[in-house]
């Protein structure tokens, strides 16, 4: 029987202002075989995002379309808009056998479980919810009103970090990145 040798999802989930951007740009620099699958949103683009790079941004009717049209693996409500996976996006990578990274939140990452045999899940923490309120302060791409969602959806998600395969707490950037390519390396060996 021919065995098609398809790569691995790799979720990576983690509260607002934790890094998660930062520590995802490291790791697609330095592994091959590694693709970031470009999630579907609502909200509007900050300040230098570019759409089908970031995001693909668009309009609540059209996500809803393609919602309809079954397009997305999941997709959630998060402050206030919506975000979602296009199965597409994950296809193209896993069927070249590459792995594809997902940064979705937790609603999303329980979604996602039990549609695809490799799959490893990547819970980023911060060092302390202290550390994570300055840094989402420093961020100052929030007002204050959207400032006080993100933490209260961040202590949400903290709780929910047991569900994960991996806890990497990134408190200085290249041990988190260093962490998290040795887990790659797990999920690697275990297909060869
Ligand atoms: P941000 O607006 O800061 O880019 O992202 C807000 C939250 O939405 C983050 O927790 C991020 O992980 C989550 N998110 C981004 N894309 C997706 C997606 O496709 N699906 C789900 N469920 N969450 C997503």
């Amino acid at each position: 029987m021919l065995k098609l040798n398809c790569g691995a999802v790799i979720i990576i989930s983690g509260p607002s202002g934790v890094g998660k951007g930062t520590l995802i740009s490291q790791l697609l620099e330095r592994r091959s075989g590694l693709k970031l699958a470009v999630s579907a949103t609502t909200r509007f683009p900050r300040l230098g995002e570019v759409s089908g790079v970031d995001y693909y941004f668009m309009s609540r009717e059209e996500f809803m379309v393609r919602v309809e049209r079954s397009e997305f693996v999941e997709w959630c409500e998060v402050h206030g808009n919506l975000y979602g996976t296009l199965k597409q996006e994950i296809d193209k990578t896993v069927l070249a056998g590459d792995n594809v990274l997902l940064e979705i939140d937790t609603q999303g990452a329980k979604k996602v479980l039990s549609q695809f045999d490799r799959l490893v899940r990547i819970f980023i923490a911060p060092p302390s919810e202290l550390a994570l309120l300055n840094r989402l302060r420093q961020r100052d791409t929030e007002d204050e009103t959207t400032l006080a969602r993100r933490l209260e959806t961040a202590s949400q998600e903290l709780k929910e970090q047991h569900l994960y395969d991996y806890i990497v707490v990134n408190e200085v950037i290249e041990d988190a990145v260093q962490e998290l390519m040795s887990i790659i390396d797990t999920v690697d060996e275990k297909e060869s």
